[in-house]
């Protein structure tokens, strides 16, 4: 890249930086945000700036939105006893758009990896208890089926069963170690009604 002034390079560097982007698609991205009229380029690091200074976490779900609650939860038409529980809003969203799931969410922000060295502790289980004090039918657990989501669930239903709301996990339609959110609409929703109980 020595052959770019170092104002390009720096752009280019700063995009390759963000994941699934390559060098090629950065050099592409840059000179196109340089042909940009500069309104345009204000605008787009604007709203940058913006969403996130604004996005947070929904104080019941913990997804990202910019409201004390997120749409979800603050839907009269969602059914508020009934919780998935999914690894990260991504997943959250790859459910939202089967269009079926009438249910909230409760986002981990993660899944317990020994390996990695992520506990319980370090993913947002305390907030998923504190919910289960309040009407709740069931836990529905939506982790991927990669060794850190099934670890994360047994250890999610080992937490719910005692309290006696019903617990379940959604089918093995989910090819193993897949990401939730490259699995087609159909499959999800299998996945979701072929649930068992643990
Ligand atoms: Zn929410």
């Amino acid at each position: 890249m020595g052959y770019y002034s170092n104002q390009i390079s720096l752009l280019i560097e700063q995009l390759a930086s963000l994941p699934g982007i390559g060098s090629k698609t950065a050099q592409r991205l840059a000179f196109h945000i340089i042909d940009m009229p500069s309104e345009r380029v204000e605008k787009l690091a604007d709203t940058i700036i913006k969403a996130k200074s604004t996005i947070r976490y929904c104080s019941q779900c913990l997804t990202l939105t910019d409201k004390e609650l997120c749409p979800i939860c603050s839907s009269p038409s969602r059914d508020q006893k009934t919780i998935m529980v999914v690894e990260n809003p991504r997943d959250m969203s790859a459910y939202e758009k089967t269009g079926k799931y009438e249910g909230v969410y409760h986002v981990l922000h993660g899944a317990i990896s020994p390996m990695l060295g992520i506990g319980p502790a370090d993913i947002r289980l305390k907030e998923l208890m504190h919910r289960l004090e309040h009407d709740v039918d069931e836990v529905i657990i939506a982790t991927n089926s990669s060794l850190e989501g099934e670890t994360t669930a047994m250890y999610i239903s080992k937490l719910v069963k005692p309290t006696g709301i019903k617990v379940s996990r959604i089918a093995s339609g989910v090819p193993v170690g897949g990401d939730l959110e490259y699995i087609d609409e159909v499959t999800l929703l299998r996945a979701l009604e072929g649930r068992v109980e643990l």
